[in-house]
């Protein structure tokens, strides 16, 4: 029984090419419009040895913006719960938005210990962002570039003690 890692974040801030790159196959869809991934979905993932179990979450079929708070509080809160671990996906390059901060709201009040991983950091774009996170004061975050590869053994290093 591996450990449970739920990634946890608004719509496309990355999740999936994040959970595409740990499981190392093209598991879940990666879209550039919004909310595209349709199911939760699960699976083996690696990193630098060390094994997991990875959840993606999304879910949002509908376009009213009305309802997506809602239907992501619901899949957000379901997915913490089973986890052991859940990591905190924010845009580094659009910095932090209203349901950014929402989310956090939620994430406080799970038991589950969080990862704020602040992704899209490759180059100099992310730097912005990244001084925004702090804001949410759930500690340093952890510097991810999902499409690039980069931020890996960061990403390692601040699992390994929780996994
Ligand atoms: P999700 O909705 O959170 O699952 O986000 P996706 O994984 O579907 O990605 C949304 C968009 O962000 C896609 O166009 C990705 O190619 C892009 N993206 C994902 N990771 C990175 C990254 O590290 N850097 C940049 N620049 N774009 C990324
Ligand atoms: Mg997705």
């Amino acid at each position: 029984p591996h450990p449970i890692v739920a990634i946890i974040g608004r719509p496309n801030v990355g999740k999936s090419t994040l959970f595409n790159r740990l499981v190392g196959k093209r598991l879940a869809l990666v879209d550039n419009r919004p909310g595209v991934t349709r199911d939760r979905r699960e699976g083996d993932a690696s990193l630098l040895g060390l094994d997991f179990r990875i959840i993606d979450t999304a879910g949002y079929e509908d376009e009213d913006p009305d309802s997506l708070p809602g239907r992501m509080r619901r899949q957000t809160e379901s997915a913490v719960q089973g986890a052991d671990v859940a990591l905190f996906m924010i845009d580094a390059r659009t910095g932090l938005t209203p349901l950014d901060e929402e989310i956090a709201r939620w994430l406080r009040a799970a038991e589950t210990p969080v990862i704020l991983v602040a992704n899209k950091a490759e180059g100099r774009a992310g730097e912005a962002g990244m001084l925004d996170a702090l804001s949410l004061g759930m500690g340093d975050p952890v510097a991810l570039s999902a499409e690039h590869g980069e931020g890996v053994v960061e990403l390692f290093e601040a699992l390994r003690p929780l996994v």
